[in-house]
């Protein structure tokens, strides 16, 4: 076992077993022979401390099926700090997933990437979430989020009520792009749409790869935004997935009344979803639709 505290490899020695109080489950103690704390087996996992735990895989599926927090703490009648710990938690679980998946996965030829839209506490200020989608498979393949100025008509009330809101949309693309780098093959096809932001990036980060911008549609008149009208989308698989994030977490729902309060929150959502979607798309059977950490 690894040490949780000094990070020690294969240095450990048994030390004891203890029965947990909160399930009954016997717990295998280790003691570290580096720095001589001990620390149990429970450590590694996603339930380390919660004692629901019980409630642990209801909520991720909840929470990535369209339930707001307050809502689920109603329905599985618990304080709504056991949903909002476990949003936390999970999100952390999720994207130290995705980063080992991206290092376990064949080399991606086939790439999509955009940012969706939305806002922490209100639309005056926006945030910007880039996410890469592998294109056919639909498989998500890394996720950046960062804040950008308002525009538009709420531009000038924003920058009065607020003050001036820094623009993190390059350094949001840099870091899914440093995140990409671990599952890019040398050459491949990358479509996006024809932002002017995009093709410097792509320039630099996949200088062998064919770019093909297509022109934005207008959006449907009912249903998600992101599924366009007309018959083939090229972006098909980055329109799908990002309407599924939008339908998933209820905060980027349109016309919700839920909101991000916290930047760093969102981050963790999206990275839940991410996982959920990945698990969705992978999974024969739904029993399969387990968030578990991954080595
Ligand atoms: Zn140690």
């Amino acid at each position: 076992m690894v040490c949780p505290f000094c990070k020690s490899q294969e240095n450990s020695a048994k030390h004891g077993t203890y029965i947990r109080h909160s399930d009954g489950k016997k717990c295998q103690r280790y003691r570290c022979k580096a720095c001589q704390k001990t620390f149990s087996e429970t450590h590694f996992g996603i339930d380390y401390r919660l004692r629901k735990r019980y409630l642990n895989q209801n909520v991720f599926r909840s929470l990535c099926s369209g339930v707001s927090q307050r809502r689920l703490a109603i329905i599985l009648g618990v304080q709504r700090a056991v949903i909002a710990r476990r949003l936390v938690r999970f999100g952390m679980c999720a994207q130290h997933n995705l980063e080992v998946y991206r290092r376990g996965r064949s080399k991606v030829s086939r790439l999509t990437f955009d940012e969706l839209e939305t806002f922490e506490h209100t639309k005056c200020k926006p945030i910007t979430a880039a996410i890469a989608v592998e294109d056919k498979t639909r498989k998500v393949l890394a996720i950046s989020v960062g804040k950008i100025p308002a525009k538009g008509p709420l531009a000038k009330l924003a920058r009065k009520k607020y003050g001036p809101r820094p623009c993190e949309r390059h350094k949001c693309l840099k870091a899914l792009f440093a995140d990409l780098a671990d599952c890019i093959g040398p050459s491949g096809l990358v479509k996006t749409d024809q932002s002017k932001a995009y093709p410097p990036f792509i320039r630099s980060y996949l200088p062998d790869w064919i770019h093909e911008a297509t022109p934005g549609r207008r959006g449907c008149v009912v249903g998600q935004g992101e599924l366009k009208e007309g018959a083939w989308d090229p972006l098909f698989s980055l329109n799908h997935t990002y309407a599924m994030f939008r339908d998933g977490l209820k905060r980027l729902a349109r016309r919700s009344w839920c909101t991000t309060k916290k930047i760093e929150n969102l981050t963790l959502a999206l990275y839940m979803y991410a996982w959920f979607h990945n698990l969705y798309l992978d999974s024969k059977r739904r029993s399969h639709l387990k968030l578990v950490w991954m080595h």
